[in-house]
């Protein structure tokens, strides 16, 4: 068996020593006589395994006290409706529109309360990351995606928290669904710092929502289902209801692997490697290009066109770049659906040799297709 290189936006590559420990526990998880995927949440066996994982967490995102670490479900989705619920106190907030992900975010949130966006860059086919002026004014929170993982861009700079008129700080909430653990943040720049685990984390099934503990309120609309209360979850460390049980096991694994391979700034190191490679030989080509404003580029998520301009050619050219790369052991490499061209996810468990491999692919398919 041969595995392929896997440049998936999500569920992506997890790193081979994972699977592989993973799979020698499969049947018999340390002498338990259980797969994890059997056990109850609330066994001695397990119990364990979900500490461990947040535990793991903190420690590589350096998470004070003050903040919970939440595993829940219902994926990166459902916290763009946990949030306005749970945050709604003045009944207003600002949004700052870089993409689908944002898009969908606002669409949700205006279903509870008042959204300002307050900077968009829409105009350039969010193509890059906009000048913000100071959030200001009676906002419950503001809100940004971090990394926009269709389009590629990613927030070098975050925006600026200003006051209330009560001179209470405004909250900056995240969805770092595509950059959790790809390199440092300083977490307390946050209210609240969400990711869906599935790209750089786990397979897919588990949402990691880090909170801070004021922003968990006693009661927030009464007729907020229990499961969407943050609070429910907060009290009850992630387990009022079955956790994803086998997801958090693998993550937990995850989160050692990264602990090995140097932590968050090892994360750092091996992503710019591999994205510098690689934006350095997009910057030099004559046959394909990089559509992102070379300051907003993201770590995590590549799009990449050729330089083609006939629109039948470019979607010929596309296809034929997909299917033979997939045919040379790199796969999943089609763009968005809503914005074509194609698109190298490189998450951390993806290898520099894996970025590599594409760069010769896409070499050899260039002189090919000139
Ligand atoms: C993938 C993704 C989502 C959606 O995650 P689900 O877990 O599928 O709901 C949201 N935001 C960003 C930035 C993503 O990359």
């Amino acid at each position: 068996m041969s595995r392929v290189y896997n440049f998936s936006a999500g569920p992506s590559c997890l790193p081979e020593s994972v699977l592989q420990e993973a799979a020698a526990e499969m049947l018999d998880y340390k002498g338990s006589g259980q797969s994890v995927m059997e056990m109850s949440h609330r066994s001695k066996n397990y119990e364990p395994i979900i500490q461990d994982a947040e535990a793991r967490i903190r420690k590589l995102m350096n998470i004070p006290e003050n903040y919970a670490v939440l595993f829940l479900q219902g994926g990166a989705s459902t916290q763009f409706a946990m949030i306005p619920m749970n945050l709604k106190k003045l009944g207003k907030a600002a949004y700052i529109d870089t993409g689908i992900w944002s898009d969908k975010a606002i669409k949700e949130a205006k279903k509870y309360l008042t959204v300002d966006v307050v900077a968009t860059s829409k105009d350039k086919g969010y193509s890059y990351i906009p000048e913000v002026q100071k959030i200001e004014g009676d906002y419950d929170y503001g809100y940004i995606c971090l990394n926009n993982t269709i389009v590629g861009t990613k927030w070098a700079n975050l925006p600026e928290m200003g006051k209330r008129s009560d001179g209470t700080d405004i909250p900056l909430v995240a969805d770092a669904s595509s950059c959790i653990l790809s390199e440092p943040v300083d977490i307390t720049k946050f209210g609240v710092f969400f990711a869906g685990a599935q790209k750089n984390l786990a397979p897919a099934g588990v949402t990691v929502v880090i909170i801070r503990k004021d922003l968990i309120t006693e009661f927030p609309d009464p007729l907020t289902p229990t499961m969407l209360d943050y609070k429910t979850h907060a009290d009850s460390d992630s387990m009022y209801n079955t956790p994803p049980c086998y997801t958090i096991y693998i993550m937990g694994k995850v989160l050692a692997w990264i602990e090995a391979n140097g932590g968050a700034e090892g994360m750092l190191k091996r992503n710019k490697e591999k994205a510098d490679l690689f934006y350095n030989y997009l910057d030099k080509s004559d046959f394909y290009r990089s559509p992102v404003a070379k300051d907003s580029r993201s770590l995590m998520n590549i799009p990449f066109v050729t330089q083609e301009t006939d629109p039948d050619k470019v979607t010929a050219l596309n296809k034929k770049f997909v299917a033979e790369a997939a045919a040379a052991g790199l796969v999943n490499l089609a763009g968005h659906r809503l914005v074509g061209g194609m698109r190298a996810s490189i998450y951390n468990a993806m290898s520099l040799d894996g970025v590599k491999a594409l760069i010769a692919f896409m070499d050899k398919f260039a002189a090919e297709n000139k």
